[in-house]
């Protein structure tokens, strides 16, 4: 083997060959080259090229090393945006307070085995670190038969606005006014008609009042055309106007099953109105799939997908400091690596002011939704 190392190419072929060498050698359990590097002492030319490797893959694990901190540096951001008005809900003392304070320790523990992260999540709506999973669990389940139905369109039914005492009922109103349609139109054509709906509220801070609709992406213009069409007539009061059919763009369905809530207008947070709408759907499927092969209850998502990949570091316990913003480990390892930008920490402050400012009677026309999330992100971007 005296003659095998010389005058190596580059640093691969020499990593290549030792790897060769290292399996050909019988009876040999190491087969890791760089357990070769001892016996090349000698060759001194060939071991700066073995250590010349042996540092760019190291620097290439501390490379991916951090790119592994960036899910996490995500939902420490998200987490420190809802930490921004989450008290504004708890103070409410609504009938969902124990779902607000449950919020409070969303994910606030990280344990870590090997690469594999574990959190424990409140899974609620109000919480951005949830909505943002959420996102990508609904985006891996139906995005691509979504994508692939024919001649797709992007269909919106609405109602007239209603008051906050009236949402609960009129949303439910709507959903059992849908199936009938759709129950109706199928059994009358014999089609079956296939696509999702989504449950959204935008409030008016002038009007005070709320404006539940539906969006929906449905396969067929026709098919589109009936539900609006049978729409108005089961409801009188809404009006053709308000309706809205057009043909689904290409993303569509991304946008649609983003289900990120926009609870935050500007800078401001109506905490009443949010509580009002969280009320209103508490135990209504924002989602409904129909005609797809797959069914995927958002209000259950398994922890196990929940988990995310964190290299570097093994086995350890990370706590969430909301001062730091950050999770730190029993011996002083960090999490995320996450700082807020000046903008971020001013956006969050005044957030977090909102209520002071409302008190001082600030009025404007907001729009709540669910589903409105700023940009589209690559699908293993949202699962974290
Ligand atoms: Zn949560």
């Amino acid at each position: 083997m005296e003659n095998r190392y010389t005058e190596p190419k580059n640093s691969i072929d020499a990593l290549k060959r030792l790897k060769n060498d290292a399996h050909k050698k019988r009876g040999s359990k190491k087969s890791n080259p760089f357990n070769k590097l001892a016996q090349l002492d000698h060759r001194k030319d060939e071991a700066l090229v073995i250590s010349g490797v042996k540092h760019q893959l190291n620097l290439g694990k501390r490379i991916n090393f951090e790119r592994s901190k960036a899910p996490f540096r995500k939902r420490a951001r998200s987490k420190a945006r809802t930490d921004a008005y989450l008290n504004q809900l708890i103070d409410l003392n609504s009938p969902l307070l124990y779902r607000y304070t449950s919020t409070l320790t969303c994910g606030i523990v990280v344990y870590q085995r090997g690469e594999e992260t574990r959190s424990e999540y409140c899974k609620q709506r109000h919480c951005q670190v949830c909505s943002r999973h959420m996102t990508g669990h609904l985006i891996n389940g139906y995005g691509e038969e979504l994508s692939n139905l024919k001649d797709s369109q992007f269909l919106t039914l609405t109602i007239p606005n209603v008051s906050g005492k009236r949402l609960r009922s009129s949303i439910e109103n709507m959903l059992l006014s849908f199936i009938k349609i759709k129950r109706r139109i199928e059994r009358r054509h014999g089609i079956k008609i296939k696509g999702i709906r989504k449950i959204e509220c935008t409030f008016s801070e002038k009007r005070s009042d709320y404006h539940p609709h539906f969006h929906f992406i449905i396969e067929g213009k026709y098919n589109a055309e009936m539900l609006l069409k049978e729409w108005l007539i089961d409801n009188p009061t809404a009006s053709r106007k308000g309706q809205d059919i057009r043909k689904a763009s290409i993303g569509a369905e991304k946008e649609l099953l983003k289900y990120f809530a926009k609870m935050v207008n500007g800078t401001t947070f109506y905490a009443k109105a949010m509580d009002t709408i969280f009320q209103a759907v508490k135990g209504k499927r924002v989602f409904q799939a129909f005609g797809l092969t797959k069914h995927i209850d958002e209000e259950n998502i398994e922890l196990k997908a929940q988990g995310q990949t964190h290299l570097g570091i093994k086995d350890d316990k990370f706590t969430y400091i909301a001062d730091y913003k950050d999770w730190i480990s029993e011996s002083g390892e960090v999490l995320a690596d996450y700082t807020e930008t000046e903008k971020e920490k001013r956006y969050n402050k005044e957030v977090s002011e909102s209520s002071k400012r409302l008190n001082l009677g600030i009025k404007e026309r907001v729009r709540l939704n669910w589903g409105q999330y700023p940009t589209i992100e690559p699908i293993s971007n949202l699962i974290f």
